[in-house]
């Protein structure tokens, strides 16, 4: 079995103005910049990118994330931002398909999987999320939402270029709801994504791919979460904009 390194992102979402990103990105930088147990990674708006960028100049651990990239390379797309663009800004990674934005944007998984392969042709990691509802977890549809969510947003991948993406399961009733998955909920639906790759890829790129958990992670839930043989970060949305509350849930999730 391989060794698959922890990777913990904050998604700051539609928070903190450049004055404020540089706040946090300085007491970041200070608590956890040399931090190794775990990849680090911090995705501010698209107004701060530029600012966090020059601040992780530095030597430093903390890379940089966007949270939505546009499907195309160039062109008549109003309000868009392409990949070419973060590449710029040295961002390593991006989020695609967030429930918020399958949501407000009615992002499909049509549009997900263009999306991934913008990302990976301008070599930004996609940061993949999939999740259910409460009522398709409720009625015991949540295997099939994450079976359908894989099986479109990663149809025609290969098996090289699935290794540059992670995988983030987030149960859309524990998102900004401060209601967590217990560990066992979510090592069961992991397990799952797992067993689902591997079927869809092979057994080696199954026991390879990342699988961030996502949904009100906290400081107080982090290592019981984190410690499941599935789970290998974390997704961190509300609890990110805060310094100390960050620093934290990456220590008590990667303490020895
Ligand atoms: C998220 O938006 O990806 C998220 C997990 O949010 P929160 O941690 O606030 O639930």
């Amino acid at each position: 079995m391989i060794t698959r390194k922890k990777i913990i992102a904050g998604n700051w979402k539609m928070n903190k103005t450049q004055a404020e990103a540089r706040v946090l990105v300085e007491d970041l930088l200070r608590d956890i910049g040399r931090f190794d147990a775990a990849e680090i990674v911090l995705c501010p708006p698209f107004t701060a990118l530029a600012a966090v960028s020059e601040l992780l100049s530095t030597e430093t651990n903390l890379r940089l994330g966007a949270q939505n990239l546009s499907e195309h390379a160039s062109g008549a797309y109003t309000g868009e931002i392409s990949a070419a663009m973060l590449k710029e800004l040295y961002v390593r990674y991006v989020i695609i398909g967030h429930s918020e934005r399958r949501h407000y944007q009615n992002e499909n998984n049509a549009l997900i999987n263009r999306k991934i392969k913008a990302a990976l042709a301008a070599e930004i990691k996609p940061i993949v999320c999939i999740g259910e509802t409460l009522p398709e977890r409720e009625a015991s549809h949540w295997k099939k939402v994450l079976e359908t969510q894989l099986t479109e947003g990663l149809a025609g991948f290969t098996e090289e270029q699935l290794a540059d993406i992670v995988l983030a399961y987030e149960p859309i009733w524990a998102i900004g709801t401060g209601k967590t998955a217990t560990p066992a909920q979510a090592e069961e639906a992991h397990q799952f994504i797992r067993q689902q790759v591997g079927k869809l890829f092979s057994a080696a790129a199954s026991d390879r791919v990342r699988i961030q958990y996502g949904g009100s992670v906290k400081p107080e839930n982090a290592r019981e979460l984190l410690t499941q043989p599935n789970i290998d970060g974390a997704l961190v949305g509300g609890a990110s904009l805060d310094g100390r509350g960050f620093t934290a849930i990456i220590k008590n999730a990667c303490a020895e």
